[in-house]
């Protein structure tokens, strides 16, 4: 008898373990359950197409007729509301039931809502989905003015969308700089000036601590915690996610800010494996279990679950992470953990190009490069190799730098 699959979650951890164990189980049963209406599409483009620069077509990854010709069974508006563990089965939202040999929870997070008067009004958005982009886009498309809430790099994508749908915005954020958790505020002023330019004002210190509304419930305005009311049509929240770890409160899986997994994606459940954004992994580089929220590491972790449901112990994740920003006119891209580390180092290299390094025991752990982002591959090698940089770490933020301009290693 062939193996029976069962993957919750269409999304691009769960779509890629469909395509690895396809190709490594050609005879298994492969079936794919989401809760949304469309199958596998670029999340990380769906904000181009809020910002009226793409068509919907290119932005569809897996058609349905992929699952047919790969021999998946593919159920769309299919919600998991319960597993069983004890008799390795999956029950849905009508009722449904499906066994399985081995299972991978690839079920990612929802966004947050701010938790404020009027917070869900007509007019207030989070975004995740391609619907959420659809909706976007018809509410700036409508809007004069908008607020932003959450200073991190969703947020951003609603600024860009104000700016490329002429609505002026104001971007209100706690502290004094965007993202302040990865950058000091002379990187930060970078971003700033780009948002300016497009007609975003960032308003420091502020937040929102309720929405107002008009007699049609529409969001009129945002009151920030200074009392400073910011009319708006339009409002983008996006103050971070909450994994979807309810469906598993009641199994015998260990969370912990996520599912807990192994380096090879296995949870506490010897058969049930999960990827993306949903877990805390081991991480092997930074020796420590953690948290990632990036499309190359979803679709990596997923392609490595589907070769361990096949054989357990075949192949380890392990994985330096990135994510970059193309709303500007200069590249933007975070590496590995940039908000984690002991100590960091960082530069402005030249005008509009600035960097920084995060260090945890003097080993290199993340950091962000705007403008100029040549030392990728040599930051991301320090941290594959583990080496401790902490007395030459000011050579990291030379121009040009290379790995090979550090000294070499000392036999410890
Ligand atoms: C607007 C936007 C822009 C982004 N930009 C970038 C970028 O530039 N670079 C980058 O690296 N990353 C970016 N990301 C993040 C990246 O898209 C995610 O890290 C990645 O898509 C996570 O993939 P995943 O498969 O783990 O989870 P998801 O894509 O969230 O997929 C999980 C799926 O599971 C479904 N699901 C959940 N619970 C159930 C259930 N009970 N039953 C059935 N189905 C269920 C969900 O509906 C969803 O379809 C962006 C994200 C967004 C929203």
């Amino acid at each position: 008898m062939s193996d029976s699959y069962v993957i919750v979650g269409d999304g691009i951890a769960g779509a890629s373990a469909a395509e690895t164990l396809r190709e490594e189980a050609p005879d298994a049963e492969i079936t794919v359950l989401t809760d949304e209406g469309e199958s596998l599409y670029n999340r990380i483009l769906i904000k181009e197409y809020a910002k009226g620069k793409l068509p919907e077509a290119p932005i569809s990854i897996h058609q349905e007729d992929w699952y047919d010709e790969h021999d998946v069974d593919l159920r769309l508006n299919t919600v998991v509301v319960d597993i069983d563990v004890e008799n390795d089965a999956v029950h849905t939202h009508e009722g449904e039931t499906f066994e399985y040999d081995s299972l991978l929870l690839a079920i990612g997070g929802t966004p947050q809502q701010l938790p404020v008067e009027n917070a869900d009004a007509d007019g207030i958005h989070h975004f995740w989905t391609f619907q959420d982009a659809r909706n976007i886009k018809e509410s700036v498309e409508g809007a004069e003015k908008g607020v932003i809430v959450g200073a991190g790099l969703l947020g951003i994508d609603f600024a860009a969308i104000c700016g490329a749908q002429d609505v002026e915005a104001k971007y209100l954020m706690r502290g004094d700089n965007w993202w302040r958790y990865a950058l000091s505020e002379e990187g930060a002023e970078i971003m700033h000036e780009a948002m300016r330019e497009r007609g975003v004002e960032p308003v420091f210190d502020s937040g929102v601590d309720r929405f107002e509304v008009d007699d049609d419930g529409h969001v009129e305005a945002a009151v920030d915690p200074n009392g400073e009311r910011y009319e708006c049509d339009f409002a983008g929240v996006a103050i971070g996610l909450n994994f979807n770890t309810e469906l598993v409160e009641d199994t015998p899986l260990e969370i912990d800010d996520g599912i807990v997994v192994d380096e090879f994606m296995r949870t506490n459940v010897d058969n049930v494996y999960a990827a993306g954004d949903i877990t805390s992994f081991n991480d092997l580089i930074l020796g420590e279990q953690a948290k990632n929220g990036s499309w190359g590491s979803a679709k990596e972790q997923g392609t490595i679950a589907a070769r361990n449901m096949v054989e357990y112990g075949s192949e380890a994740f392990e994985w330096v992470s990135s994510y970059s920003i193309t709303h500007f006119d200069f590249p933007f891209l975070s590496f590995g953990h940039p908000t984690l580390g002991d100590d960091s180092v960082e530069a402005t290299t030249a005008e509009s190009e600035w960097r920084r390094v995060a260090l945890k025991d003097g080993k290199v752990v993340g950091g962000v490069l705007i403008g100029d982002l040549s030392p990728q591959s040599a930051f991301k090698q320090l941290m594959r190799e583990g080496r401790d940089v902490s007395d030459q770490k000011d050579r990291l933020m030379e121009p040009g730098f290379s790995v090979d301009d550090l000294a070499a290693p000392t036999e410890q």
